[in-house]
């Protein structure tokens, strides 16, 4: 197929910015810190809070709503032959526990722009239009993260993510249940002709180089375990130190092996210890035990075989040293992806067409749109963050920005649609 002429947008249609940015803050109320920043872990109140005022807000422009049974959400608006299926635009409501106003909200908040714009424009697509809220997208609750566009894309079954447990033992599939959004809709029974997500970069690499448009041709990818190490708790001023089995040393000890593993395949590699529970957690009592994760990603899967062994190799070598116990668990393998090629150059051609500067680049993080890309034609936009800084109350990005990628996901889902790709494709 020759991309170069897919040129849609002819009617030179744009978001209403204002309203876009308007629908931002005043959503960034909801679960919003002392900070800036917004805590809205999924399936908790402020989640249910926030999907009630965008299920209310999408009926009031009179979209359907549909909920499945993972909690999804999915808003449509009719096209004009609407046996096709739908080209959709999505993201996440979901934060991190110190998360910002922008991470996966923007990419909701746009789509449901795209829809209220094509509302005023009077303009109707051929295929209908849907935007999606992926439930649970951080993983921050209950890991691992991107498990309902995971369910939906045939890679986790039902029945397993709703038996995950937070840290406080309450299981997803209850909370689901406890808020409301337990859907009747089988999940991954819909068919999307294409999917659209724009994001913030969550790096700083568009900001380096002054690009207002990433263009994104796949995302890394990514493994997450589980560590225990067990000592012995005792007393910290009655214990020598050759008689210690003290966890969190060992721990120490494996943390600065982990930012090795990264640095000995630099430069892609990264490598993070992010969460650490020690117990019991007391200044005077030696750590009898630690659990910490691991999150490992590398944009080739053959580095990452290699940086998992390294891992698993080093945990053993400091358990035996230090003659504790420690368990290794696998938890999550999320495999490099690309994206489709002929949604990555529409992307691409509409942000020429727009003549906004962009280049192409591989997602450090992970996003519903890896699952995604299993079942539908994907792609993705970025748009840069101030200093790369995402997952953190401070994250920010300029209005412009925000105005400029929702204009090209507009862009290129009218593209898509006029050149009848969903169609021709499926
Ligand atoms: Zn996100």
């Amino acid at each position: 197929m020759n991309t170069k002429k897919i040129k849609g947008n002819r009617q030179n249609l744009r978001v209403n910015a204002e309203r876009l940015w308007n629908n931002i803050m005043e959503t960034a109320k909801i679960g919003g810190t002392a900070r800036g920043g917004i805590c809205r872990l999924t399936l908790t109140d402020s989640d249910r809070q926030i999907r009630d005022w965008f299920v209310k807000t999408c009926e009031s422009i009179d979209g359907t709503v549909t909920i499945d049974e993972m909690g999804n959400i999915f808003v449509r608006r009719p096209g004009k032959d609407n046996s096709l299926p739908p080209i959709a635009m999505g993201s996440h409501l979901d934060t991190q526990p110190s998360g910002g106003k922008f991470d996966g909200i923007l990419g909701v908040l746009s789509g449901l722009e795209v829809l209220c714009t094509l509302n005023d424009a009077g303009y109707t697509t051929k295929a209908p239009l849907e935007v999606i809220n992926w439930t649970n997208e951080e993983g921050s609750r209950f890991n691992p993260p991107m498990f309902a566009s995971g369910v939906f894309a045939g890679v986790f079954d039902r029945d397993f993510a709703y038996a995950r447990e937070d840290r406080d033992g309450k299981k997803f599939g209850e909370e689901l249940e406890r808020i409301g959004y337990h859907g009747k809709t089988k999940c991954g029974d819909q068919k999307l002709g294409a999917y659209f997500e724009f994001h913030i970069e969550q790096g700083p690499v568009l900001e380096v180089e002054n690009k207002t448009i990433g263009v994104v041709t796949g995302v890394q990818g990514q493994r997450w375990y589980d560590v225990t190490v067990t000592g012995r708790e005792s007393h910290a001023g009655s214990t020598p130190m050759n008689m210690r089995k003290d966890a969190m040393v060992a721990c120490a000890r494996m943390v600065e092996a982990i930012n090795k593993i990264a640095l000995n395949h630099a430069p892609l590699a990264v490598s993070t210890v992010g969460l650490v529970e020690v117990k019991p957690n007391s200044r005077n009592v030696i750590p009898g035990s630690v659990f910490f994760s691991v999150d490992l990603r590398h944009p080739n899967d053959a580095v990452l075989d290699e940086m998992d062994k390294e891992l698993k190799v080093m945990v053993d070598r400091v358990a035996t040293d230090t003659g504790l116990k420690a368990k290794l668990e696998s938890i999550w393998n999320s495999p490099s992806m690309r994206f489709d090629e002929v949604c990555v150059s529409v992307v691409r051609a509409a942000a020429e067409d727009l003549g906004y500067r962009h280049r192409d680049m591989v997602s450090g993080a992970g996003h519903d749109a890896v699952y995604i890309a299993r079942v539908a034609p994907t792609a993705m936009i970025f748009i840069p963050c101030e200093n790369g800084i995402s997952h953190n109350e401070i994250e920010k990005t300029e209005p412009e920005h925000v105005a400029a990628g929702a204009n090209i996901l507009l862009s290129a889902v009218v593209a898509y649609d006029k050149a009848e790709l969903g169609m021709v494709r499926r």
